[in-house]
């Protein structure tokens, strides 16, 4: 049996891997995740590359979450001729829609505005990286199925989803396939969650596996702020507003966005001491994904945690409240960039790659009263990291705009483990696995995870660093 890394394999962004199983004359090719690359141009033009297999050749997909950056490359897939069926949890099924339908708009827009330069410049025009019509053709191979549900797919293999607490719907999988030699166990963590987070259930301990593939996007660090970072991102929110400033957070619109609105719920509502202290402060949600997700959230609520049904079972919706606006048309949030009021503005990309947190830093970097507050990871290479590793200048939409804004870096509200939670889960097997890969993270992360994983858990874990192939 062979596992071959085809994305995520360098770098945090763009997670693929794929598993060849079957015999010599029956092969069974299974693809976990197919992510687009994030950050620059780079990425931008590997996104573009031939897969290292082809799509025609594979029997199956499962995909682990509704991240971009592990389904954003699944309208090329079908495109460039995957017939089979694409498997994912129902509430992922259901957030791919919104993802995969933003991701073409966005796509497309980019590739017009650069058509109209190239044009002019004489040089042939832009193609968008997948069309709408791509995106529809991948959402029709979409096979929900439930957590804890066995599916037997092609080639005898089968494999089942485990909540892995990171984002709504978002999956651990078990998989079991054979070869001539017998069969085995492999687990794909996707991306795991932090364990007692609001909503969201723990990450599933996994205790037995053949092989291992895991994510390592924290391996070198821990949150800070743990414990208290709604409290301390609603400090910034009473410190800015006081100076008559705009706070403005680059989020994520699936997942974090609703995160932050739950724990914001909950300070303005039930916290005597920031209900009064925020009552003028207004927080606009301004992504029509983000809104269209927040919809997909209430109708799962019975995916979340006891607390969150509770809430619900009580007639709160906790994801909505008096100081809560929702931002949907371009106009509405135009206008927030005129007005004056202290105010929050979250809005996405959460890596300030695209969409239309462009334009409200474009507006408040500059301006030393306001206030711009980082909420997740920010990959190599995207702006985030650029502002969050202390640029004094950035470009936008042609601009040099200078960065004089407070820059805040808040990773306490991550959706993603730490380096401890890392370690957790690693150390959840109780039959030591024979393989054990580490992805998804930058080599730095990934060797001191794989160090102490071996040093504390005793297994020797494989740091994956480009683009391989490992016999298991
Ligand atoms: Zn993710």
């Amino acid at each position: 049996m062979k596992i071959k890394f085809c994305g995520a394999a360098e770098g945090v962004t763009g997670s693929c891997h794929l598993v060849t199983a079957g015999t010599g004359e029956s092969p069974v090719r299974i693809l976990l995740d197919c992510g687009e690359l994030q950050g620059g141009k780079t990425a931008e033009e590997r996104n573009r590359e031939s897969f290292p297999f082809d799509p025609a050749d594979v029997d199956f997909v499962i995909l682990s979450h509704a991240h971009i950056d592990h389904c954003g490359r699944l309208p090329l897939l079908v495109k460039r001729g995957y017939e089979g069926r694409i498997f994912c949890t129902e509430a992922t099924a259901d957030l791919l829609g919104i993802m995969l339908r933003d991701g073409a708009h966005i796509h497309e827009k980019e590739a017009e505005w650069k058509t109209r330069k190239a044009l002019r410049a004489g040089k042939p025009p832009a193609e968008p990286l997948y069309t709408t019509a791509d995106a529809e053709e991948a959402l029709r191979h979409l096979a929900p199925v439930r957590y804890g549900e066995v599916v037997e797919a092609a080639g005898g293999a089968r494999f089942v989803f485990k909540d892995a607490g990171h984002i709504l719907g978002s999956a651990v999988v078990e998989l079991w396939a054979a070869d001539a030699t017998g069969e085995r166990k492999i687990v794909f963590s996707g991306d795991l969650g932090q364990s007692g987070r609001p909503m969201l259930e723990d990450p599933t301990l996994i205790e037995s596996a053949d092989c291992v593939i895991m994510e390592s996007t924290y391996g070198n660090r821990n949150h800070e702020y743990r414990e208290n970072s709604d409290k301390t991102l609603a400090d910034i929110f009473i410190d800015t507003s006081e100076r008559g400033g705009t706070i403005v957070i680059p989020s994520f619109a699936v997942g974090r966005a609703q995160d932050l609105i739950y724990e914001l719920n909950e300070l303005y509502e039930n916290d005597p001491y920031y209900s009064k202290k925020l009552k003028d402060v207004n927080i606009y949600l301004d992504s029509p994904m983000a809104i269209d997700a927040t919809e997909v959230f209430k109708r799962n609520a019975m995916l979340f945690d006891k607390e969150y049904k509770e809430k619900v079972e009580s007639g709160d919706d906790p994801l909505d409240f008096m100081n809560m606006q929702f931002t949907k048309s371009t106009d509405e949030s135009k206008a927030l960039n005129e007005s004056d009021e202290p105010k929050v503005i979250v809005s996405a990309s959460g890596m300030c790659e695209a969409g239309r947190i462009r334009h409200h830093l474009k507006h408040h970097l500059w301006r030393g009263r306001d206030a711009v507050v980082f909420v997740g990871y920010q990959a190599a290479g995207t702006l985030g990291r650029y502002i969050l590793d202390g640029a004094k200048t950035v470009k936008l939409f042609g601009e040099e705009i200078y960065v004089n804004a407070r820059i805040y870096d808040l990773q306490g509200f991550s959706a993603h483990a730490d380096h401890d939670g890392l370690m957790a889960w690693a150390g959840g097997f109780k039959r030591k696995p024979e393989h054990f890969f580490l992805v998804h993270g930058e080599l730095q992360a990934k060797k001191d995870l794989a160090r102490d994983i071996e040093e504390e858990i005793g297994i020797r874990p494989t740091v994956v660093e480009r683009i391989s192939e490992f016999a298991i």
